[in-house]
């Protein structure tokens, strides 16, 4: 009996005139099917101690879907089959709804089953802030485009929730955990997603420019006339905007769809085709008479929207080191299993100094991104934890979104040729890192919202040097750092033009000190020796000798089942 009647698929069979040129070796196998947080050298540390411990197996449960091959299949396909603007339905009415590919729809749903959007307001026990931005460094590390709905969803709530009457309206919605991808008025919705439309053409930085303006319709509510020139999420069930009313800029609440079910009025222009975050519809819309309520005080709308911005900026400081960790997890996965002379390329002693580096930045980044969101859990009690996340909010934005791009650039690297494919995912972070440096405040804004901080809120200065302190005496290089910060604080403080040094000198030490608290020596050790020691050129491979750089790059590796 021949081969092929056997039905063995044998090579023979199948390639009976040796077309098989080459068997393929020395491949890497996907880094798929893994626990995102079981495997992440900080992630569990950094959530017992911060008391969100309690949340450990939805966090598991959260790791296992981000580290699927179906989720990173998700993310794949919603990142190649964009999404597209229907202003029209097919016999000419406007219609202004955004088609998605399913992927995207199914990865939205998953993220908000685990209480991403909104775990903190749904469950707020101690500790729930610091669980819910773990939720969202995960996902980051599965789909970031849908990271920006979900993070927006989130910070919105507090806002919200200040006006009863905004809440009766939104609460629910806003908080379920049943995504409901229909885009039609919210009365027959189980779940709603909120936008936020600030960015005008002539400035997204400078709000104080904004030309929208808002007409009273005698009845409570108000027609706002104008347009926005950044708009994520146009399809949003709901979004907050700012409008000129007679006191100044003034923060509104627009439904996407009227009560009787129509759209409101504002018409989604086009979508922009962006350089990353492919999957998520970011649009430029003008508004014609769109409906909307006044929230917070008229004329203080930017002091309503900067509160809101408190919570999207942690949340893409947190963001920011869950991209950095998918970065340095693939890198380290791929050096693991790949070899060159001889040599897995984890053991040769350049790459594992690469490596351990990037594994050491990515851990900072998430240890100074947590410890602010603790601050959030804990500032109703303690108001010196309300003044160290007031500062520390942007200083993580700033310094953690500006250390991304050049990680995943590294990661990238580490993986030769193949990291530069489309196949790869290192190729669609290497276009979504320069993302969150740039939206919720770019990084020049963000430090010199560090200085405004120091000069607005003086206290902030005090209880972020007491944060500082309780690392004092555990290292003499650091020690040295601080004495000198004391010394030069107010004075750098006043120089604008230095204020991106300063803020990274003060991301750097924040950075050091709970590293020395909380991580292994050895880690601590490392990152001082390099960031705070002096003489850091600022690329990765850099650690000195006497480091056990091989021993930190395979602590980054992540185990698959
Ligand atoms: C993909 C994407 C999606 C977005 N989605 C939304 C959205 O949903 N809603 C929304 O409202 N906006 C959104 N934005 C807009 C974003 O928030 C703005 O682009 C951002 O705030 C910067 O505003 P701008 O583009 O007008 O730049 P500008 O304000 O013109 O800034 C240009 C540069 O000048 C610098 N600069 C500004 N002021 C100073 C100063 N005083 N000193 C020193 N330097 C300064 C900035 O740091 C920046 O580098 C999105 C942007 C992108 C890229």
């Amino acid at each position: 009996m021949g081969l092929a009647e056997t039905g063995t698929r044998t090579t023979e069979a199948l390639d009976p005139f040796g077309y098989a040129t080459h068997e393929v070796l020395n491949q890497p196998p996907p880094l798929a099917d893994y626990d995102a947080f079981g495997t992440d050298p900080v992630l569990p540390t950094i959530v017992r101690t911060f008391g969100a411990e309690w949340a450990k197996e939805r966090l598991h449960e959260a790791g296992k879907v981000v580290g699927s091959a179906h989720v990173q299949e998700l993310a794949r396909q919603a990142n190649r089959n964009l999404p597209e603007l229907r202003t029209h339905d097919r016999f000419g009415h406007r219609v202004d709804r955004v088609d998605f590919h399913p992927a995207w729809h199914e990865l939205m749903g998953l993220a908000i089953r685990h209480d991403t959007h909104a775990l903190c307001w749904n469950d707020p026990r101690p500790g729930a802030q610091v669980a819910r931005a773990a939720l969202s460094y995960l996902w980051n590390q599965g789909e970031n485009g849908i990271c920006c709905p979900i993070g927006m969803t989130y910070s919105a709530v507090p806002i919200l929730r200040e006006d009863p009457a905004r809440w009766a309206e939104w609460g629910k919605l806003v908080t379920s955990t049943a995504y409901d991808r229909r885009q039609i008025r919210a009365a027959d919705k189980t779940g709603a997603t909120v936008g936020m439309a600030m960015t005008e053409k002539q400035g997204g930085s400078d709000l104080r420019q904004t030309q929208t303006r808002a007409l009273p319709n005698g009845d409570g509510t108000w027609s706002l006339v104008g347009h926005k020139w950044f708009f994520s999420v146009p399809h949003s069930d709901v979004f907050l905007t700012l409008a000129r009313t007679p006191e100044g800029v003034s923060c509104f609440v627009v439904a996407g769809w009227l009560p009787d079910g129509s759209r409101n009025r504002l018409q989604v222009q086009r979508l922009k085709d962006k350089c990353g975050n492919k999957s998520n519809a970011s649009s430029e819309v003008e508004f014609r008479g769109a409906i909307a309520h006044l929230i917070g005080e008229p004329g203080h709308g930017i002091r309503t929207g900067l509160r809101m911005n408190h919570y999207t900026r942690l949340d893409f400081a947190v963001g920011s080191a869950g991209l950095m960790r998918q970065a340095v997890a693939q890198a380290a996965h791929h050096v693991a299993n790949r070899r060159a002379f001889q040599r897995a390329l984890i053991d040769q002693p350049i790459m594992a100094n690469v490596v351990a580096d990037l594994a050491l930045e990515a851990e900072a980044a998430a240890w100074l991104s947590f410890r602010f969101c603790a601050a959030l859990d804990r500032e109703k009690e303690s108001e010196s934890e309300r003044l160290l996340g007031r500062i520390g909010a942007p200083i993580a934005k700033y310094w953690v979104c500006k250390r991304v791009p050049a990680v995943v650039v590294e990661a990238l690297e580490c993986h030769g040729g193949n990291g530069f494919i489309e196949d790869h995912l290192m190729a669609r972070l290497y276009r979504e890192a320069p993302l969150n440096g740039i939206w919720e405040g770019t990084g020049n804004v963000i430090c010199l919202d560090v200085l405004r901080s120091m000069e607005r809120t003086p206290d902030c200065v005090p209880a972020l040097l007491d944060e500082l302190r309780l690392a004092r005496g555990a290292d003499r290089r650091y020690d040295a750092e601080l004495e000198a910060l004391e010394r030069d604080l107010l004075d750098i403080a006043r120089q604008e033009g230095q204020a991106r040094r300063f803020v990274e000198r003060l991301a750097i030490m924040a950075s050091a000190g709970l590293l020395l608290r909380h991580a292994p020596p050895s880690v601590a050790d490392a990152f001082i020796a390099t960031r705070v020691a002096g003489g850091y050129a600022g690329h990765f491979g850099d650690l000195p000798s006497g480091i056990d750089a091989g021993a930190t790059a395979r602590r980054a590796v992540p185990t698959l089942y």
